[in-house]
């Protein structure tokens, strides 16, 4: 069920972590959303296809970072990607 509704905000356009979250929390609330929410995108396929067109996996995670808008944010993503 939460996947479902992650993966239905999410899908609307393959938005980053941040706006997906923005998105479900207009409608519901999930304990623990951001990280569910990092864990769904970083096993996205079309996400990890687009990741992998742009080249260097570290520009990407950048680029996410700030577009989050957080350098906390950078380590617990990149830590996630570590761990996979
Ligand atoms: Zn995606």
């Amino acid at each position: 069920m939460q996947v479902e509704v992650i993966r239905s905000a999410h899908e609307r356009g393959h938005f980053a972590c941040r706006k997906t979250r923005e998105l479900i929390e207009q409608e519901y609330f999930i304990p623990g959303l951001q990280s569910k929410v990092e864990r769904f995108i970083t096993n996205c396929v079309p996400c990890i296809m687009v990741n992998r067109k742009a080249g260097k996996k570290e520009g990407y995670l950048q680029a996410l970072a700030e577009r989050r808008g957080s350098s906390s944010s950078r380590s617990t993503l990149y830590r996630v990607y570590r761990v996979k």
